[in-house]
Order: structure tokens, then sequence, then C-alpha cells
């Protein structure tokens, strides 16, 4: 079914006007004699003018149709919905063409918006049957390109490209209620930050709003296409919308104001990372400070120890050397007293040999006094008494005079000493001790005494003369 036809005289009629758009009336074309031949639009096959069972005016193809007319399926929901559009646009004083197509053939409207001056054009597409994203988008800019703005209408609860092209849902009339709009509108609430979808204003208003200029098809900013519905209480998605250009500035400012605060963000990260960067740096910087002290440090430590070691090592060398000079000193000292030593050794045998050499010299001087007669004598003087008082026998030393008895001889008396015969007055010191000695006469014994070396009790002296008694020559 179609509401267009082309009137063989009048060319193209419409039958949703009182007129047929063409100063004609309905009856002129409906159930004539003989039959006008009125033709399609869109596929020149003959129509005929009907009127449904609901009073409704309309043209329907003669048999023999061809398939492929676009006319040809639409539905009587979808005739409603673009008789609703045209009827709303008339009543914005535009007006309205129902199946109109270009001349060359690049679009096809449902219904055509016009203004008066013809300047303005709004195509209505009552959108019933899925369409892809693709033909609908290329379907909009091809109207787009001629200067032509389009609203895809959707009567039902599914149509994936609200929202995507200019387009709007609507609630078919029903409790007594006109025509409304309940997707595709929307309002934008700077306190919220959030476009809210307008709700459901009556579609006659929304197309006069839109005729008019006063609601326009908006891109929606990418931060800003989760919409809020107040009637489901949920968020869907929209990147296009029809709003007003008040709410269009309105999101503006909240994008700028929103651009500021993601721009104060941006700044004060910056100064939070520049921060943590200063921290950072600071951080390893004190750390380097640390290392390089301890470094420091150590070499100091390392420096002072190696001074401390080499001190020691001269302090230990000096104290060695100290060492070795006393050790040298004491070495030489204990030459020096070992050669006083064997000097004073020496000398002393010295002196013991020159002492020795005078008491010989003086012994032979000694002896040299007496004769062997006047030596004989003595040796009698002393022997007889005791033979004569005791019958004891002295024996004198076979030896003679010997250093050991200091120069004299030794008298025994039954194998123990008994006296020393005349020692000499120069070797006292070697008389053995207690034994007395005996002399010729009291000169030699005063010669003894006179050393001192001798007690005058150990000596015996008789009465001999000191020179040979001519009487015993
Ligand atoms: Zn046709």
């Amino acid at each position: 079914m179609a509401f267009a036809a082309i009137h063989p005289e009048a060319g193209r009629i419409d039958a949703t006007l009182p007129d047929l758009g063409r100063g004609l009336t309905w009856d002129q074309v409906h159930k004539t004699r003989p039959r006008v031949a009125l033709r399609c639009p869109e596929c020149s096959h003959g129509v005929h003018a009907k009127v449904s069972a609901r009073k409704l005016r309309y043209f329907a193809h003669d048999p023999g149709r061809p398939a492929d007319c676009a006319w040809l399926n639409e539905s009587l929901e979808h005739h409603l919905l673009k008789l609703e559009l045209a009827t709303a646009i008339r009543a914005a004083d535009w007006h309205a063409e129902l199946e109109v197509r270009a001349p060359d053939g690049t679009w096809r409207a449902d219904v055509l918006a016009s203004s008066h001056d013809g300047t303005q054009r709004v195509a209505w597409e009552a959108q019933l049957s899925p369409i892809t994203a693709e033909d609908i988008q290329e379907r909009t800019e091809r109207y787009w390109a001629e200067g032509i703005g389009v609203c895809w209408v959707s009567p039902g609860g599914k149509a994936p490209w609200i929202g995507n092209v200019p387009s709007i849902r609507v609630q078919e009339p029903r409790d007594g209620q006109p025509w409304t709009v309940v997707d595709g509108p929307a309002a934008f609430h700077f306190e919220h930050g959030t476009w809210i979808a307008v709700d459901d204003p009556e579609l006659t208003a929304f197309i006069r709003w839109v005729l008019h200029g006063q609601t326009i098809p908006h891109r929606v900013r990418p931060r800003y296409r989760r919409i809020w519905y107040p009637t489901s209480e949920g968020y869907r998605r929209r990147s296009l919308i029809w709003t007003t250009s008040r709410h269009v500035d309105t999101e503006t400012r909240h994008e700028a104001m929103r651009q500021r605060q993601d721009e104060r963000k941006r700044q004060r990260e910056e100064q939070e990372r520049q921060a943590e960067q200063q921290r950072q740096t600071e951080a390893e910087a004190r750390r380097q400070e640390e290392e390089r002290q301890r470094e420091a440090q150590r070499q100091e430590q390392e420096r002072q120890r190696k001074i401390q070691a080499a001190e020691d090592a001269a302090r230990w060398a000096e104290q060695r050397r100290q060492r070795e000079i006393e050790a040298e000193q004491a070495r030489q000292r204990r030459e020096v007293e070992e050669r006083q030593r064997q000097e004073q050794a020496r000398a002393a045998e010295e002196q013991r040999r020159r002492q020795e050499r005078e008491e010989e010299l003086a012994a032979g001087r000694w002896w040299a006094q007496l004769s062997p007669a006047q030596v004989d004598q003595l040796r009698d003087a002393v022997a007889e008494p005791l033979w004569k008082r005791e019958a004891t026998r002295v024996e004198f030393d076979p030896l003679g005079v010997t250093v050991d008895s200091a120069y004299g001889i030794a008298i025994h008396v039954r194998r123990r000493l008994h006296g020393i015969l005349r020692p000499s007055p120069a070797s006292l010191h070697r008389l053995p001790p207690v034994v007395p000695v005996y002399v010729r006469n009291v000169r030699e014994a005063h010669e003894l005494v006179s050393t001192g070396n001798i007690d005058p009790v150990r000596v015996v002296h008789f009465d001999l003369p000191d020179h040979e008694q001519m009487s015993l020559m």
C-alpha cells in the first residue's frame, strides 16, 4: 500500500491531503468510471485508490504487480506511522511529501518535510524492518550530502541503530495518549555531569522543535556517551542524540571543566611524579653521598692504618736498631771487660810469677845464709829433743825445701805434719795453718815476726849462732 500516486494529468497526488495536493477531490480518483490511470511512483505499475476498514485512504497496486516494488510490502503499521509523521510536519506549518524519491534515485524518503521557502528539508524515515548499521549510516550521509536533514524513527523496541544516527524511538497512542518520543532527545545536567533522556515528549511537539531548529542532532562527546534514562533507571550508550544548543553549550562547559580538572589532575600527577622523581633523585644523591663518605672514611682509615703500620714498622726498626746498638755496645763492653779481665789476669799472673820469683830469690838468699852444716845443726835441734823425750822419730821432707812449705822443709812425726823448718820470711803466706815453725835463733825469729805475717807464738827458735862457730868447723 502507498499514499502517493502519479495522476495522468495532475501529476503526483497524495492520499493524506484533503485536495490530494493537486486541487483534486478523493472522489475524482476513487471508484471513478472510467478509471483514472494512476501509477505507482516507485515502480510505475498501475495502482487504484482504496479506503481501508478504518477509513484510511491509500493506493493499492493492480494485479500483476512487480514483486520488488519498495512500497509493495509495507505494513499498515508502517503506513500509519508515515501518516502520523506527515500530519505532525503539516501541524508545524511545513510541507510534507510522502514516498518521495530523488530525481537521480540516490535517496527515497518516507516523508520529506520542506520549509515554505524550500531552503530547508528534513527526511523522516519510518524504519520498521531490520537494517544494517552500514546501510543506515550510508543512507544518512547521502541525505547530508544533499543538504537534507534526516531522522530515523523506530516504533519498536529493537533498533540497534538508535543513538548511532539521528534517530528516535516512538510509542504509538494508548490510554488516550498521543504518539510520544520515548528515546532520542536528552538534556545535559551540569551538576550530574551527564546527559539525561527527556521524559517522553509528544511526537508532534518533537517534530515542531526539530523543524524550527530548537532541537538539533548532536554528536555526544566521548566522555558523556552513557546516558541516564529515568523511566528505566539505567544507562544506555548513545553517540548521537537530539537536544538544544543550550544543552550542547552546557556539555561544552562541562567538558571544559572536566578538561580543566583533568589538566589539574594531570598537573598534580605530574607534580607528584616530579616530586617523587625529586625524592628518588635526592635519595639516590644521599645514598651516593653516604657511599662516598663511607668510601672516604674507609680510605682515611686505610691511610691511617698504613701510617700507623709505617710508624709501627719505623718504631720497631728503631727499637731493633737500638737493641742492635745496645747489643753491639754490650758486646764491645764485654770485649773491653774481657780484655781488661785478661789483662788483669795476665798482670796478676805476672805479679804472681814476679812474687814467686822474688820469693824464690828471697828463699835462695835466706837459705844462702846457712851452710849445709848449719842446716843439719838446725834439723838436729828439732829432732833430738823429741827423740830423747818421747823416742819419737822425726822425718824431714825428702824433697827438702818446697814452695808448699813456704820455702821451708816440712817436718812429719808419725806421718803427720809436725811443723815447718825455717820458712822464708817472704813466703810466710804459704804456710800451712797452726803448725809451728822452727828457726835457728831469736834473730831469725824476729825476722819472721817483723813481717807481720805470722803469729809470734808459732815461732820456735833455738840458740844457734848466726855464724859458723869455728869450733864446729
Ligand atoms: Zn509500485
